[in-house]
């Protein structure tokens, strides 16, 4: 396992004296909006590890503290100058924090979960059965609400909840269409996997319409985002080899593997890669697989005759759409443009005043043991939502979902959540 103490992806100094201490990173920060603490904002943070990296500063619960308040939103990567990756640093020493402080015992059990799919399956099934005599329920906007507090299921909280069958034990390995020539495999994420099921039958159903075979690894595992920003790097370590070596048994077979979440096609595409920046021959087995890994609406886009097809179908008159920008997807991998070109076949979309402004999911530590602050993040974005004339908030991220529909249940919205890729085949349909 790669040993981030002693071969530093970033050194502290370096970051420090490449800073400009121009501030633009200030406005933007999602962290500095909410506590107006100058050394809880990018500038704050890269004076902290400077002074770590000095010997001045001690690696406290106080600036444990500091660091776990970062989202890890990218936005000061986006506008500062020097393009200074304040994002990745913060990652890098959770990881000595981790270390330093273990690792909640609460996450460490999530972690386990993550690398075990069977046992996952298993507890799924579980918190499907026991749900209904526990915690409320609203099957349309896909919540639940928990009758009682454990660390992550927070009594009063607007959770996804589990269905009785996961997208990946409800299809057959391979689903072919007559006469294809062309062959996709779905990851699907484990929010999609256990809760929003509607998002891999909508694709499922797309892929089927345009006449693309499809392949659906049953054995894929979650794609380590939760247990890299938490700074569990034996977790981290584990995902990542085990899906490599699986993906390996199939990707050249497929044209691309597609993603409808931002955030596991960004793990995949840029984190695997940097994390694996000193393990030469796993680096390059993960880059081989970067190649073919698209988020769903920009492969399906641009590679596809989907949104002449989509033309040709009817204007939903009944649905206004706002799109929000998952941190991941724009800021990360460029995508914004193809969900909304595709969404605008058939529906209208209005814009909110500023749908780059993270909804503030943060991570698990942020909605574990931080959930104030999330809360906060979260109302600025609902705010937005709600005074557009939109019913539907739209993002291609289960994780903005997860917070969204918590801040607008909060701020009693009507308003509904939905990922493109549902609403592009009810369009289809
Ligand atoms: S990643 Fe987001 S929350 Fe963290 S310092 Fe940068 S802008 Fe602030
Ligand atoms: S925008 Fe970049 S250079 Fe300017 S203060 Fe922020 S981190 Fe430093």
């Amino acid at each position: 396992m790669v040993n981030y103490l002693n071969n530093k992806l970033y050194n502290y100094n370096e970051i420090y004296n490449d800073c400009l201490k121009c501030g633009k990173c200030k406005p933007v920060c999602t962290i500095f909006n909410i506590s107006g603490d100058e050394t809880k904002s990018p500038r704050g943070f890269i004076d902290l590890l400077n002074a770590y990296q000095e010997g001045v500063l001690v690696l406290d619960k106080n600036t444990k503290d500091m660091f776990d308040s970062c989202f890890l939103c990218t936005n000061c990567v986006d506008v500062c100058p020097n393009d200074l990756p304040v994002d990745t640093i913060i990652e890098q020493v959770r990881f000595d924090l981790g270390k330093k402080y273990g690792i909640a015992w609460y996450k460490r059990m999530f972690f386990f979960l993550l690398r075990h799919r069977k046992i996952m399956d298993f507890m799924s099934y579980l918190g499907y059965v026991f749900q209904s005599c526990a915690i409320k329920i609203n099957k349309e906007k896909e919540w639940a609400t928990p009758r009682f507090s454990l660390p992550i299921i927070k009594k009063g909280r607007f959770l996804p909840f589990a269905k009785k069958t996961s997208f990946l034990n409800k299809y057959d390995e391979e689903i072919n269409s007559k006469n294809s020539k062309r062959k996709v495999a779905i990851f699907i994420g484990c929010m999609a996997n256990y809760s929003y099921t509607n998002i891999g039958d909508s694709l499922v159903g797309i892929l089927k319409r345009l006449n693309i075979d499809i392949i659906i690894p049953k054995y894929q595992l979650c794609c380590s985002a939760p247990a890299y920003f938490t700074g569990d790097f034996d977790s981290t370590d584990y995902l990542i080899k085990e899906n490599i070596k699986y993906f390996e048994t199939f990707i050249d077979e497929v044209e691309a593997i597609i993603i409808p979440e931002a955030t596991c096609s960004a793990m995949i595409k840029e984190d695997w890669e940097r994390y694996l920046y000193n393990q030469k021959d796993w680096l390059q087995r993960a880059i081989k697989i970067k190649e073919k890994i698209f988020m769903a609406t920009d492969w399906l886009y641009k590679n596809t005759e989907l949104e002449s097809i989509l033309l040709t179908k009817n204007k939903n008159i009944e649905d206004i759409i706002t799109y929000h920008d998952p941190c991941h997807a724009k800021k990360v991998q460029g995508v914004y443009k193809e969900p909304r070109a595709l969404l605008h076949a058939n529906y209208e979309i209005e814009e909110m005043s500023n749908s780059n402004v993270c909804c503030g999911f943060g991570g698990v530590t942020i909605q574990s043991e931080k959930y104030e602050l999330a809360k906060k993040a979260g109302k600025l974005k609902s705010d937005m939502i709600n005074k557009t004339n939109a019913n539907i908030v739209s993002a291609e991220c289960s994780a903005c979902r997860m917070q969204i529909t918590n801040s607008l249940e909060n701020s009693s919205s009507k308003a509904i959540f939905k990922n493109p890729i549902e609403l592009i085949y009810k369009a289809l349909e």
